[in-house]
């Protein structure tokens, strides 16, 4: 199987045998959750089902930023501690995960459980000299990184006008912050040996990352806005703490979701939540309508067409109708009916190309429709045996 890497900017082989360990950058747990990120973590779960459909074992690890100033100014708003805000919103996105049948996440790590590990890699690079302190906050010297900038494509000409965290006296334009010092605040803040304050966001998944994927790892992914600066700065600091280079083999980022020109982001508040789509939508339409378009591609929002999904996808549902799950029990696929069969391999090859699901979904309805055409013929069985392994693969429940 093959994958886009945004670091090579080629399709590479995934295949082998051992555990493929993967890592999705999760939400900031201030608000409800997006059809936007429904767009991400459903591919990101698309591809680890269709691994492990194909026998391989996944590790599959979320992270969830739940230190964050957007969390302290709302929890101050609200007169609530900052950790009960980050709890509900934590909950409510795993309801909704669930909600999309979004169920092959091994493991979610809150990055304030891990502050202590970030504070001590922040050590690390304050010894070594890639790190320096300022006024209290600690930088990373991104001209000690390995060519700062190898993800994003970007060379030192085009990043001297880029700014990431400024502050007087940095290095360069580009020196991201790892810890930040907050004196004046009475909660959220943490004493460690780099000061008393919190992490900065990129140091944070460098933490999860290697307290739990156990050395250099498989993939690393999110949607494209974080590209830069937020991975390119994990990128530099995982290769400058652990001198090896790649540490993670693949970066792999979702088109974003667009309202209008604009992406779906709670910031510029054109949010559709997750909650309120289930609303008038199964969580299988939802899925269809994403999977209906390549992971990459950006894609528009639109009442119109979320509505022609629905429509579309009742093919489906009202295949699953005619030859219902129950009357397979116990059957296996002979593959001796040769077009289906066809059917049958382009499905495996097409999803095996960098996921090509606007191609798997076509199939399951080529399927659909020859299900609701020929409902007595001889080759319903097989049929109905590829239209819920296909349907399943897929991720959808159908009920
Ligand atoms: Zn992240």
């Amino acid at each position: 199987m093959q994958i886009y890497n945004t670091l090579s900017e080629t399709k590479v082989g995934i295949d082998g045998d051992n555990e493929f360990r993967m890592f999705v950058c999760g939400p900031t747990v201030q608000d409800n959750v997006h059809l936007g990120h429904a767009k991400t973590y459903l591919s990101f779960d698309l591809l680890a089902r269709w691994l492990l459909k194909r026998g391989r074992k996944v590790f599959f690890l979320i992270n969830i930023t739940d230190i964050d100033d957007k969390i302290f100014d709302r929890a101050k708003k609200e007169n609530l501690p900052y950790m009960d805000i980050a709890d509900k919103f934590y909950n409510a996105f795993l309801q909704d995960l669930e909600a999309l049948n979004i169920d092959t996440v091994s493991r979610y790590a809150r990055v304030s459980k891990y502050v202590e590990e970030s504070a001590s890699l922040v050590k690390e690079l304050l010894d070594s000299g890639k790190a320096y302190s300022l006024n209290g906050n600690v930088y990373f010297d991104t001209s000690r990184a390995q060519d700062f900038g190898k993800l994003s494509h970007q060379n030192a000409f085009d990043l001297k006008f880029k700014q990431i965290d400024a502050a007087p006296g940095k290095r360069n334009s580009v020196d991201f912050l790892l810890w930040r010092s907050v004196p004046d605040a009475t909660e959220g803040i943490w004493k460690t040996p780099v000061g008393t304050g919190r992490p900065g966001w990129h140091i944070q998944d460098s933490a999860i990352a290697f307290e739990e994927m156990q050395g250099p790892y498989n993939l690393h992914g999110g949607a494209t806005e974080l590209i830069f600066p937020h991975h390119e700065a994990e990128l530099a600091q995982d290769e400058a703490i652990s001198n090896v280079v790649p540490f993670v083999k693949i970066w792999m980022h979702t088109g974003l979701l667009l309202k209008g020109q604009e992406k779906m982001s709670k910031s510029l508040g054109n949010v559709v939540t997750i909650k309120e789509a289930l609303k008038t939508h199964t969580s299988d339409e939802i899925r269809f309508h994403f999977l209906k378009h390549h992971y990459r591609d950006e894609l528009e929002y639109s009442p119109g067409s979320l509505a022609a999904s629905k429509q579309a996808f009742s093919i489906i549902k009202d295949a699953s109708r005619a030859i219902p799950k129950s009357e397979l029990i116990g059957k296996l696929p002979q593959r001796n009916e040769e077009a289906i069969e066809k059917i049958r391999m382009e499905f495996e090859s097409r999803m095996d190309d960098d996921l090509d699901t606007p191609a798997a979904v076509s199939l399951l309805l080529q399927l659909s429709e020859k299900i609701l055409k020929k409902n007595e013929s001889e080759e319903r069985i097989e049929m109905g045996l590829a239209f819920w392994d296909f349907a399943e693969t897929l991720g959808f429940k159908l009920f």
